[in-house]
């Protein structure tokens, strides 16, 4: 007997971070931003006025205030719903060859989920014992690179020389450069985008510009690049981005000054809590982003993953190979790293 179930396509999906609904929670483990976003997002939205009508299909306020922002031509930006939408919209037009794409084996846990969903060939290259991606290990024939900078969970950044090697070593596929977590303390490859036209950098408003629940993401690269993506998009759903999201992404681009308020605010905490967390014997790789990536030198990570749960504490952890001794603990406020850090104390001892 046949049945429709056999038609069905068969998926493993990602698994996000938990969003839980108790009240009094410290939520330290989706990686959110701990500030509310500007105060002209909100006033952007009370001036929404066109609700009733579908939105500028190329979201063209928001692409040209992401163009001047990056000082790049709007030909050169692609906008999505949040960066999940650009990378999956950049898999499907640019990983199209027979060859296998590359990226580390810890990584953003998306990409093989992407892969998969579209039938795109894959290999993943361990990551050295230090955590580090080895730029050597890109270098062979592939039907296309990516990886974040910094990479997620490790938070580690690699220098853009480094980036530039692997550049260098793939002029006939496209390198993505996933920048969710590089105004933490990294310097962009955007400007590589003027040398190599393979090259597309991908960012997002949901970490650095405390927009996660509007859903923005955008891609900067050659004009070309870019021109195919918006053919890609526009052959599945013209009106991706919403009416508030345009508004509002737009507006809190020009507000500079609070973006650098909070950006240094969480890079204080962050060099702050490293210093605290050493303390208790807890060893990470340098993150440049806003989280660490611990373990303890004698409790588990698994533990005090689910002891910290139980007071209401959650930070991120993965049962998988390699990183199963490990916590993601993203950067809060001062005051619920404080928190987190007096539990650690009592428990460790
Ligand atoms: C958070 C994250 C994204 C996705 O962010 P969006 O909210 O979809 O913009 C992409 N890549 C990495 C590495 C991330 O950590």
């Amino acid at each position: 007997m046949s049945s429709w179930r056999d038609n069905i396509r068969k998926v493993e999906p990602y698994t996000p971070g938990e969003q839980p609904k108790e009240d009094g929670v410290i939520k330290l483990n989706t990686n959110e931003n701990p500030y509310p976003p500007s105060p002209k997002a909100l006033e952007a939205a009370a001036e929404i006025r066109n609700l009733r009508k579908y939105p500028d299909p190329a979201a063209t306020k928001l692409t040209n205030a992401i163009a001047s922002y990056h000082g790049v031509p709007k030909e050169q930006v692609f906008v999505g719903v949040g960066s999940d939408d650009v990378l999956a919209v950049a898999f499907m037009t640019f990983f199209n060859s027979e060859k296998p794409i590359l990226f580390p084996d810890i990584t953003y846990s998306f990409y093989p989920v992407w892969a998969e969903l579209f039938g795109i060939p894959y290999e993943k290259k361990p990551l050295n014992s230090q955590f580090q991606i080895e730029p050597k290990d890109y270098f062979g024939e592939n039907g296309g690179v990516v990886f974040p900078n910094p990479n997620a969970p490790t938070g580690i950044y690699m220098p853009l020389e480094e980036v530039e090697e692997i550049l260098e070593h793939n002029r006939d596929v496209a390198v993505i450069v996933d920048e969710a977590y590089i105004d933490f303390g990294g310097v962009s490859a955007k400007t590589l985008t003027e040398k190599y036209d393979n090259l597309l950098v991908v960012q997002t408003y949901s970490k650095s510009r405390s927009m996660a629940g509007l859903r923005i993401g955008y891609a900067i690269g050659n004009q070309e690049l870019i021109q195919a993506m918006n053919d890609v998009k526009y052959s599945y759903n013209s009106y991706t981005m919403n009416e508030p999201s345009i508004l509002m992404g737009a507006a809190v681009l020009e507000d500079e000054a609070y973006f650098q308020e909070t950006r240094k605010k969480i890079i204080d905490t962050r060099e702050w809590f490293k210093e605290e967390m050493r303390k208790l014997g807890f060893t990470f790789p340098d993150s440049k982003a806003n989280f660490i990536f611990a373990s303890h030198e004698r409790i588990t990570a698994k533990e005090l993953f689910q002891a910290a749960k139980e007071q209401k504490i959650y930070v991120r952890y993965f049962d998988q190979p390699r990183i199963n001794n490990y916590l993601r603990i993203t950067i809060g406020t001062r005051e619920e790293m404080e928190t987190l850090l007096r539990f650690f104390k009592e428990y460790i001892g």
